[in-house]
């Protein structure tokens, strides 16, 4: 069988497409680079697919259809409990792909794998969420019931910063709800995606049913307007996620659309002091800040400001910062490109002149200068007008906020235009208990630094960080891949009616 596509050798293999089954070369004349973050490298070539191209997959995609969807559930899921197998029996190979792609360490890359299977786990159980409801005698001699439909066609647009498990979150759901799928990888990191396509269909999945085309705003434009495409789910920054939610709903589409977020961290008085930096620390510069889910805001609350400054810093000086790729004892490894990279660092400048204090500045890391590195950063005395505590940085840099009261603390939730999550660190039930119900945000943490919900629960973002009804994972995942019929029906008894069965009567008499 073809397979995705070899990485590594000297020259950067071309990623195909995958269209009805078949790994296909572009027919392109636009081509962009994926790099090895690590070490600066180029790894392939991914191409950006034209209209035409994109048109044709969602016709075959459209064309798998009818036979995909009248499947039953349960053979339908079967194909998902083998393809988990197959991913599990690949783990080792699809975290390091991750890791070589996008440059996070090799744990955070099996973790991401993980949760990607975790969503393939919950699509197993997909028939029973696919169940209707029914009251019989709603009225007199008179039976309602619900059934669930998939809604045909169905699109994934993925951001970089999670490879393989964003896509996990869409196709494995919305295929075994009875959809085909067309997926979009981020043009950064589209190994990952091809790799879960080759393995979907040594699973055995139909052919059509899942596709993958890449490249930029041309295809996902094609996406948008194409007739045949009825459902769009989007995870990205705030500006397209909002683009392609206006513009997927004017076209008469349904859309999930995840954006960014500025996500706050509040530390109580009486919290644990060495708990919460290490959970800061990790949220902040886990995965080099590229996570919607990752504090961007310290909010230390009273006294104990001096303390949890200075134990990030410490904490974040001892970080060993370098190339993933190599198998080395690494904390943190590069950002996604050298733009991103220098963006980031960017912000430090922006911190200084608007009067900030940068306590830690990532740039004065010893570190090669061949990969996208940049050390974890932590500024001191930022207001809540300053660009740092305003604007999604998406990388190593932790802003501190530093607040008299609680009260306070609520406030700048109030103020912040995204609101993805939020996390509060305290032994106080009842500061906790104000927290999670008043903090402007959709996910919450308790003492936990990264409050990102596993497959069987909502990605529920609120503000500018969602736009859209039905929210990704869940429940709301299944219900956003299914339109529900409800069929009502009257029973009469007609004068005379028989209750014999006429057919078994004949051959009863005959016999
Ligand atoms: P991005 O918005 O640049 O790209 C996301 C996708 O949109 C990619 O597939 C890209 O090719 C496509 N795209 C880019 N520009 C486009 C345009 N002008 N028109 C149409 N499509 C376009 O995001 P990124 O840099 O890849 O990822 C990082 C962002 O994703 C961050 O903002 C992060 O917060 C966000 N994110 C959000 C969540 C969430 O659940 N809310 C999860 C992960 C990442």
């Amino acid at each position: 069988m073809a397979t995705a596509v070899a990485v590594g050798s000297s020259s950067p293999s071309e990623v195909p497409l995958l269209v009805g089954g078949e790994f296909t070369k572009s027919e392109t004349s636009r081509w962009g680079t994926v790099f090895n973050p690590s070490t600066g490298k180029p790894l392939a070539k991914v191409p950006y697919c034209t209209a035409a191209e994109v048109g044709r997959a969602v016709e075959i995609a459209s064309q798998a259809l009818p036979g995909w969807s009248e499947t039953p559930a349960v053979e339908r899921a079967r194909v998902m409990f083998r393809f988990r197998e197959l991913m599990q029996s690949k783990f080792e190979e699809l975290a390091a792909l991750v890791t070589r792609e996008h440059g996070k360490t090799p744990a955070e890359a099996r973790a991401e794998m993980q949760r990607g299977i975790e969503m393939v786990e919950f699509s197993c159980g997909i028939p029973s969420l696919l169940m209707g409801q029914a009251l019989e005698n709603l009225a007199t001699n008179v039976d309602c019931e619900t059934s669930r439909h998939p809604v045909g066609v169905c699109v994934g647009i993925t951001p970089f910063n999670f490879p393989s498990m964003v896509p996990l979150w869409m196709f494995p759901v919305a295929i075994t709800c009875g959809n085909t799928f067309i997926l979009k990888p981020s043009e950064k990191v589209p190994l990952s995606a091809m790799k879960l396509g080759e393995l979907l269909t040594q699973a055995g999945l139909p052919a059509g049913v899942f596709n993958v085309v890449h490249g930029d705003k041309e295809a996902v434009d094609a996406l948008l307007h194409h007739p045949l495409v009825r459902a769009v789910s989007f995870v990205g920054s705030t500006a397209i996620a909002k683009y392609i939610y206006q513009t997927g709903t004017a076209n008469g589409k349904r859309v999930q659309s995840a954006g960014g977020a500025k996500n706050h961290l509040i530390i109580m008085p009486d919290a644990d002091l060495d708990q919460a930096v290490k959970a800061l620390q990790a949220s902040a510069f886990g995965c080099a800040g590229e996570r919607c889910m990752a504090g961007s805001i310290a909010v230390p609350v009273g006294r104990i400001a001096d303390s949890v400054v200075e134990g990030l810093c410490k904490v974040g000086k001892a970080m060993k910062v370098g190339a993933t790729d190599s198998g080395g004892d690494i904390d943190m490894g590069p950002l996604i490109t050298r733009e991103h990279r220098d963006k980031v660092a960017m912000y430090l400048d922006v911190a200084k002149q608007e009067g900030a204090d940068v306590a830690l500045d990532g740039r004065s890391f010893d570190l090669p200068s061949d990969g996208f590195l940049l050390g974890p950063s932590v500024v001191d005395k930022v207001k809540p007008a300053m660009r740092l505590a305003r604007e999604e940085i998406f990388g190593p840099v932790l802003s501190v906020i530093r607040t008299d009261d609680l009260d306070e603390a609520l406030a700048l939730g109030r103020q912040c235009e995204y609101g993805n999550g939020a996390c509060i660190f305290t032994r106080s039930g009842w500061a906790a208990r104000q927290f999670k119900r008043h903090f402007n945000a959709g996910m919450i943490g308790v003492n936990v630094g990264v409050p990102a919900p596993m497959a069987w629960f909502p990605f529920t973002g609120w503000n500018k960080s969602f736009f859209g009804d039905l929210h990704i994972q869940g429940i709301e995942g299944v219900q956003f891949y299914t339109q529900q019929k409800m069929t009502l029906t009257r029973w009469f008894q007609s004068a005379g009616e028989s209750h014999e069965d006429p057919v078994w009567k004949t051959k009863a008499g005959g016999a």
